[in-house]
C-alpha cells in the first residue's frame, strides 16, 4: 500500500498547474488498479483456503478460540468465518455471503466461500493474460445463469411432504457433520418437526422455522436428543409453593415486572416512626397485591413473565394458585403466544380475558440436574421443541448447527421440491455443459466462461481431496462416467468411489446449489470491479458501519456496497 500524504499521487493527478489539491486526510491509503485486485483477489483466496479443508463428509473440524477463549470447534464455514473475526474489505464480503446462505438456505455455507475463492483464482490467471476484468465478469455473469439451467434439467421433482425424500436431504446435510453416526435418528426427528411446523397453501407449503424450537442440554449422548410437541423453556417455576402440573391452563404472557417499579431519579424518604415504616411497606404490598389480582381475576391459571416477579407478588401468586415463571426470554414469549394463541400483554390494566392462550398441560419436570418447564398440548399445534442431547457443551453446540442446517434444507425441499444428487456431481455436469456452450460465446468472454466451469470442479476436487482420494484421477473418472450419460455419478466419500449417488441416498436440494452459485459468482464479480481501494487513516474514526476504514462513499467505485460491512440479500441476484 502506497502511503497517501498531502502530496499524493491522487492529488498530483488532479492539478494542471503544480498546485496540490488535497482530497484525501492525513493517513489514508489509497491501492489502485492491478495492484487493489491482486490485493483483493489474494485476500479471498486465503478465505477460501480456510474454509476448504472443511467440506465434505471427510473434512476437517477446525478448533477457534475467541478472545475470552471460549473454544468453538465446528466444520461449519459459516461459524468458523464468523468467529475468525476478519478485517480484510474484500475477505469480509466473503464471510457475508456464507452469513447470507446460511440465512437463506441454511446450507451450502463452505461450497459457497470455497466457489467465490476458486472463480476469483481463476479470474487472477486471466487478468494475467491481459484480459480485462469487465470481460470476465460479464462471462461469469452468463456462465452462471446458464449453470443454474443446467441444474434445473437434471433436477428431480419429488413431492413435497414425501417423508422418505426428506429424511434423505436431511441425512445428507448431516453427513458432513460431526453428528454422522447418529444422522438417521436425528433426521427422523428434524423432519418430523418440519413436517409438523409446515402449513399448506394449495399446492404449496411452506415452514416457518421460528415454529421449531431448538432447547439444548449437555448430558446423556446425542441419541438421548428428542422431539416434544408444545414448548420447553429451560427456566424453572419462580415458588416451591407453585403447583408445578397445571391441566387446561389458561396463560397469560405478560412483559412487564410484577414488581415495584425504582424511580429513575433518586427520591428520598424520611421516615422516623415505625409506624410510617409499617404503612410505606404496606403501600407496596397493596401495589403488588393489585398487580397480581389483575391477572387473577382475568381467570389466569400461569404466568409467563418477560421480566422480574417479585417476592411478594409470588407470595400472592402462590396462594392464587397460579403457576408462575420468570424472565422468559423475549424469543420464547413470542413462540409461546404463537402456540398458546395469547396475547402479550404490557399493561396490566389492559389484561382481559380474552387475551389469554391455552394449553393442554404445563408441567415442570427434572432435566438432569435442572428443572424446566414443558407446556403441551397447545392451541397451535405447530410447535414444536427439538430437545438436543450431548455429552459436553462443545458437541451439542456442533449438535445444534447440524440440526439448524437439516431443519432448512427440509424445509427448502417443502417449499421447492427439486433435488439433484451431491457429491459434486450436479458441479461437473455443469461444468462438461459450460465448457461445451462456451465455444459458443464470441471474443474473450469464451475463456471466462471457461474459467467459471473450471472453478465449479473445485467443489468434487476439494471432496475427494479431503476424503484422501486422488483428485486429478477421481475427477476424470467422474468426467467420462457422466460423459456416458449417467447424470447422478458423483463421489460417494465415505466409500472412496465414483458412484451412482441416488442409489446412495446423497442427495441435496437444487435451491442450495443455485444459491450457491449466485451468491459466489456475484461475489467475484462484485471484486472483480474493483480497481481502486482508498481507505481513510483509522485514527480519524472511521464512520459508522464502515470498520476497517473504508469510506461509505464507495459505493460508486465498482459497485461495493456501501459501508462494506453488510452486503445486500443474495438470494435471488442475477
Ligand atoms: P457446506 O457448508 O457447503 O454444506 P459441507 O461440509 O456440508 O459444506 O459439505 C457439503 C458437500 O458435501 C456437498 O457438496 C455435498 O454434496 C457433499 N456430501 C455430503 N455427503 C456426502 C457423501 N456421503 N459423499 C459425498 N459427498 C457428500
Ligand atoms: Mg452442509
Amino acid at each position: 500500500n502506497r502511503e497517501l500524504g498531502v502530496f499524493s499521487n491522487m492529488t498530483a493527478q488532479a492539478t494542471s498547474a503544480n498546485m496540490p489539491v488535497v482530497l484525501l486526510k492525513d493517513g489514508a491509503s489509497q491501492t489502485k488498479g492491478r495492484e487493489a485486485q491482486k490485493n483483493n483477489i489474494s485476500a479471498a483466496k486465503i478465505i477460501a483456503e480456510i474454509v476448504r479443508t472443511s467440506l465434505g463428509p471427510r473434512g476437517m473440524d477446525k478448533m477457534l478460540v475467541d478472545s475470552l477463549g471460549d473454544v468453538t470447534i465446528t466444520n461449519d464455514g459459516a461459524t468458523i468465518l464468523k468467529e475468525i473475526d476478519v478485517q480484510h474489505p474484500a475477505a469480509k464480503m466473503l464471510v457475508e455471503i456464507s452469513k447470507s446462505t446460511d440465512n437463506e438456505v441454511g446450507d451450502g455455507t463452505t461450497s459457497v466461500v470455497v466457489l467465490a475463492g476458486a472463480l476469483l483464482e481463476q479470474a487472477e490467471s486471466l487478468i494475467l493474460q491481459d484480459v480485462h476484468p469487465t470481460v470476465i465478469v460479464d462471462g461469469y455473469k452468463k456462465a452462471g445463469k446458464k449453470a443454474k439451467q443446467y441444474l434445473k434439467e437434471i433436477a428431480e421433482q419429488v413431492t413435497a411432504n414425501d417423508k422418505p425424500t426428506l429424511l434423505k436431504i436431511a441425512n445428507t446435510s448431516m453427513q458432513t457433520k460431526l453428528v454422522r453416526k447418529e444422522s438417521d435418528m436425528l433426521a427422523d426427528i428434524v423432519v418430523q418437526a418440519v413436517l409438523a411446523a409446515s402449513v399448506k397453501d394449495g399446492e404449496n407449503y411452506t415452514v416457518d422455522v421460528d415454529d421449531i424450537k431448538v432447547e439444548k442440554k449437555t448430558g446423556g449422548s446425542i441419541s438421548d436428543s428428542s422431539i416434544l410437541q408444545g414448548i420447553v423453556l429451560d427456566k424453572e417455576i419462580v415458588h416451591s409453593g407453585m403447583p408445578k402440573k397445571v391441566t387446561n391452563s389458561k396463560i397469560a404472557l405478560i412483559n412487564t415486572a410484577l414488581e415495584i417499579e425504582k424511580t429513575e431519579i433518586d427520591a428520598k424518604i424520611n421516615i422516623s416512626t415505625p409506624d410510617q415504616m409499617k404503612s410505606f411497606l404496606d403501600e407496596e404490598n397493596k401495589m403488588l397485591k393489585t398487580m397480581v389480582d389483575k391477572i387473577t381475576n382475568v381467570g389466569a391459571t400461569v404466568v409467563f413473565c418477560q421480566k422480574g416477579i417479585d417476592d411478594m407478588s409470588q407470595h400472592y401468586l402462590t396462594k392464587a394458585g397460579i403457576l408462575a415463571v420468570r424472565r422468559i426470554k423475549e424469543s420464547d414469549l413470542t413462540k409461546l403466544a404463537k402456540a398458546s394463541g395469547a396475547r402479550i400483554v404490557t399493561n396490566l390494566d389492559d389484561l382481559s380475558e380474552k387475551d389469554l392462550g391455552t394449553a393442554g398441560l404445563v408441567e415442570e419436570r427434572k432435566v438432569e440436574e435442572d428443572r424446566w418447564v414443558f407446556v403441551e398440548g397447545c392451541k397451535h399445534p405447530k410447535s414444536v421443541t427439538i430437545l438436543l442431547r450431548a455429552g459436553s457443551q462443545r458437541v451439542v453446540d456442533e449438535v445444534e448447527r447440524a440440526v439448524h442446517d437439516a431443519i432448512m434444507v427440509v424445509k427448502d425441499v417443502m417449499e421447492l421440491p427439486s433435488i439433484v444428487a451431491g457429491g459434486g456431481a450436479p458441479e461437473v455436469f455443469a461444468a462438461a455443459q459450460i465448457t461445451n456452450w462456451a465455444k459458443s460465446l464470441e471474443g474473450r468472454e469464451q475463456l471466462a466462461a471457461e474459467k467459471f466451469a473450471e472453478a465449479l470442479e473445485t467443489i468434487p476436487l476439494a471432496l475427494s481431496e479431503n476424503a484422501g482420494m486422488d483428485p486429478i484421477d477421481t475427477l476424470a473418472t467422474l468426467r467420462s462416467r457422466q460423459l456416458k450419460g449417467n447424470k447422478w455419478t458423483g463421489i460417494d466419500v465415505m466409500k472412496g468411489q465414483v458412484s451412482d449417488l441416488k442409489s446412495s441416498n446423497i442427495v441435496e436440494p437444487l435451491v442450495v446449489k443455485n444459491q450457491i452459485i449466485s451468491a459466489a459468482t456475484e461475489v467475484a464479480c462484485m471484486i472483480l470491479r474493483i480497481d481502486d481501494v482508498i481507505a481513510t487513516a483509522k485514527s480519524a474514526g472511521p464512520p459508522p458501519g464502515a470498520e476497517g476504514g473504508m469510506p461509505p462513499g464507495m459505493g460508486g467505485m465498482g459497485g461495493m456496497p456501501p459501508g462494506m460491512g453488510g452486503m445486500p440479500d443474495m438470494g435471488g441476484m442475477m
